[in-house]
């Protein structure tokens, strides 16, 4: 009697420190290449709505107790359905005019981790790296065989015209515009203020991710996105790549890149 009694005692006691463990949250919508000016009143207020949902909804997992898995993947789920982030629906396109998408998760408690690069038809790239991670073998799957594995997993298929937009269709014009005018004499954009490179502008951003700490002391971070405009087809930039665009480790951090991605592989950030 008195075990059980000193048993309930300490599933109490453990339930009690659950409760006020201390739990984080953090997310990011990309590093781009433009300012408050350039982004008009009712976009901003519209991105700021789509952020503020993705922070709640992992705030709320953490909060009842979640897993910092379960709610980094849904508050990156939230901004790759959203049109204006360059993540899942609103990527950016390759010079081909198609979008294909890169996505990586880490657990740190095992430093388990799942990515699928140059994706097509998932909807949700970031639960196709998660099933990577937890339904196979690899770390990484790419293209055709990622897109494959995403649909075998029953994850959500869908037609790529699903990703396309407009405003990113439009970037992808001027981008190639750019790309035929030597760089020395590349008009910046009205109000951009510097000279162009060969991946400046509005050629990159609005990649997501989301990083969180949970209640049991673990972290996972995540990270979704479209790549950079006019990319060639095929190009793999940091965020699938782990050890680049994500790490989550918890004996140090966890972290979810944005900005070149060529920048951010060649550092071994
Ligand atoms: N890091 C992403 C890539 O290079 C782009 C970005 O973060 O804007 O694919």
């Amino acid at each position: 009697m008195k075990r059980i009694a000193a048993a309930l005692a300490a599933v109490a006691a453990l339930s009690a420190q659950a409760q006020s463990a201390p739990f984080a949250i953090a997310i990011h919508g990309g590093a781009g290449n433009f300012t408050r000016a350039d982004v008009p009143a009712e976009t901003e207020k519209q991105r700021l709505a789509v952020l503020s949902d993705s922070l709640e909804a992992g705030r709320r997992i953490l909060a009842a107790g979640g897993s910092s898995l379960d709610a980094v993947v849904a508050a990156v789920r939230i901004l790759e359905d959203s049109p204006h982030f360059n993540a899942g629906r609103g990527s950016v396109f390759t010079a081909e005019g198609t979008n294909e998408m890169d996505a990586s998760i880490m657990e740190g408690s095992h430093r388990r981790a799942g990515a699928v690069a140059g994706v097509t038809t998932v909807k949700n790239p970031i639960t196709a790296a998660r099933a990577v991670m937890e339904k196979s073998r690899h770390v990484m799957l790419s293209g055709r065989g990622a897109d494959a594995f995403a649909k075998e997993q029953g994850l959500e298929i869908v037609d790529p015209s699903h990703f396309r937009t407009q405003e990113r269709w439009d970037q992808l014009q001027r981008a190639k515009e750019r790309a035929g005018t030597p760089l020395d004499h590349d008009a910046p954009k009205a109000g951009a203020g510097k000279k162009t490179s060969a991946l400046a502008a509005d050629e990159k951003y609005g990649t997501v991710g989301a990083v969180a700490l949970d209640k049991s002391g673990n972290l996972a971070a995540a990270t979704s996105t479209g790549g950079i405009t006019n990319k060639r087809y095929g190009r793999v930039g940091d965020s699938p790549v782990i050890g680049a665009g994500t790490w989550a480790e918890n004996e140090s951090v966890a972290v979810s890149m944005t900005g070149t991605g060529e920048m951010i592989l060649r550092s071994a950030t």
